[in-house]
């Protein structure tokens, strides 16, 4: 059986000079407001993998409320989502993800975060996508107050 799941996550921009992408440290003009390390590539995308295994969604597990994810790197709320799968027999075949914002730009660190997040996953890094997007200036994200991401993931169990 196979399924897919989809994920979206969105945080403000707030004091800093760096977001996290995909785990990985990302210089930037402004960081992010959020209870754990505001990842938002790795927020959205562990709600997909949540989503695809039936398993509800981020909050469940990690509450922003609890003081035990305060700062937390968001790579193990992305584990523990992936060990929920596995225990129900399932497998990540894939994962696309796309990023909004004007800024940071993604290029130069698309490939590392691409192997970042394979690794959190499990799988090959062909296995995941990563794109980027603006919306063209306009609204929250065209006027640089937050930064959003879109993940899909496929999982298979035999
Ligand atoms: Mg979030």
């Amino acid at each position: 059986m196979i399924r897919v799941g989809s994920g979206f996550d969105v945080h403000a921009f707030g004091p800093g000079d760096h977001v996290m992408l995909g785990g990985l440290r990302v210089p930037h003009e402004a960081g992010v407001i959020a209870h754990s390390d505001g990842d938002v590539l790795l927020h959205a995308l562990t709600d997909a993998v949540l989503g695809a295994g039936g398993l509800g969604d981020i909050g469940k597990y990690f509450a922003d409320s609890d003081p035990r994810w305060r700062g937390a790197p968001s790579g193990q709320f992305l584990r523990h989502a992936v060990s929920l799968l596995k225990q129900d027999g399932y497998r990540v075949i894939n994962a696309d993800l796309t990023l909004l914002c004007e800024a940071p730009r993604l290029a130069a660190h698309r490939a590392a975060i691409r192997e970042s997040i394979a690794t959190l996953l499990g799988v090959a890094v062909d296995a995941v996508n990563l794109k980027a997007t603006t919306t063209e200036k306009m609204g929250f994200l065209g006027r640089r107050e937050g930064i959003a991401a879109a993940a899909v993931v496929l999982i298979e169990r035999h």
